[in-house]
């Protein structure tokens, strides 16, 4: 395949009510080949640019990405499938916005969630069902937030079985319809955010993947074709080293940096077409190995906070997508 196999976009996020608009970051031709312009703003008009397939601005609908970016990737799930879509940022930079989002502006799961619920109800055929679980990884550690109490819940195993990556005890629980998904996933996501730090809530400092199974009889074989979507909040890609000095912070720092920069090892390995992929350095990418590698899609949405103050982290999170590309 000529392309990347995952697909790299970016997403500017607004300035928010608090902060000032300083036009440090500014995005153009938002939509199809847009770039990201991040200005010095110290005076000298010097900009870096950075290309993207698709680029959106501060002004752009949560509805703009689903239905360019995301929306025309669905159908293949019904194929067998694996999707994965990954929010990469920095602390504030819109990652959740994009993915969760809110009541009034719904993000990628709702969006998902509704598309496939209407999918599986005009596909002919009674048998199609959807399933879906829920995982946290923390300091290179995977836990399961479909539980009733995530603070007491067990460091779960990854195991390599019959050639796939599988965690046999994550939970899995059936999706019937949007509200009851809504009710599941509410419960487990505010259990993501139990304790606080310093500078970021405790949701900063994992990653969290949300899986959405489609179980349908195979035509050919009649045996169970799944196609499963995977939907990726990361931890936050800042320099963790200014977070606090205590020992926990800074292991939860390494593990999250020596996790993203895996992931983009990964993704590079892959859209170069190497051999050796270097899964196994992360529990991110080992859970995701499947998903990554093999006959599947991806996308990787890199989420930009605007203003001077962000100008590092932001140059960072543009030099990661470049180098991933
Ligand atoms: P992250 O998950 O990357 O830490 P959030 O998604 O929590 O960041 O976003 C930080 C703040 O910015 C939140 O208050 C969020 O509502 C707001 N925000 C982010 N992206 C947008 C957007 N596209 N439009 C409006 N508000 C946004
Ligand atoms: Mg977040």
């Amino acid at each position: 395949m000529a392309s990347s196999k995952i697909k790299i976009i970016a997403r500017l996020r607004p300035t928010l009510p608090h902060e000032i608009d300083d036009r440090s970051v500014s995005v153009q031709n938002s939509g199809s080949g847009g770039s990201i312009h991040v200005y010095t703003n110290d005076g000298n008009k010097a900009s870096k640019e950075f290309k993207f397939t698709n680029a959106y601005g501060a002004d752009s609908k949560q509805e703009d990405i689903f239905h360019n970016d995301i929306e025309p990737m669905l159908p293949y799930l019904f194929d067998g499938i694996t999707i994965t879509i990954f929010a990469y940022g920095v602390t504030s930079s819109g990652k959740t916005h994009t993915i969760q989002g809110t009541a009034e502006q719904p993000g990628v799961i709702k969006r998902v969630v509704q598309a496939l619920c209407n999918m599986i109800g005009s596909h002919p055929g009674p048998d199609i069902s959807m399933n879906m679980q829920y995982m946290e990884i923390y300091k290179d550690e995977v836990y399961d937030l479909l539980v009733p109490n995530r603070e007491l819940a067990p460091k779960l195993d990854v195991r390599e079985f019959e050639g796939k990556v599988q965690v046999p005890k994550l939970s899995r629980m059936p999706v019937h319809s949007e509200p009851q998904f809504h009710t599941i996933y509410q419960r487990a996501s505010n259990q993501r955010s139990v304790g606080s730090t310093k500078l970021n809530s405790h949701s900063s400092r994992s990653h969290a993947i949300l899986s959405l199974h489609i179980d349908m009889p195979d035509p050919v074989s009649g045996k169970t074709l799944t196609g499963t979507v995977n939907l990726v909040d990361l931890a936050g890609s800042e320099n963790n080293k200014h977070t606090g000095n205590d020992a926990n912070r800074l292991i939860e720092s390494s593990a999250i940096n020596k996790s993203l920069s895996t992931l983009g090892k990964v993704i590079d390995s892959l859209n170069r077409g190497e051999s050796r992929i270097p899964y196994r350095d992360s529990k991110l990418t080992r859970v995701l190995q499947d998903a990554l590698g093999g006959s599947s899609m991806g996308l990787l949405i890199c989420n930009i906070a605007p203003g001077a103050k962000f100008r590092k982290d932001t140059v960072n999170t543009l030099n990661f997508a470049a180098k991933a590309r």
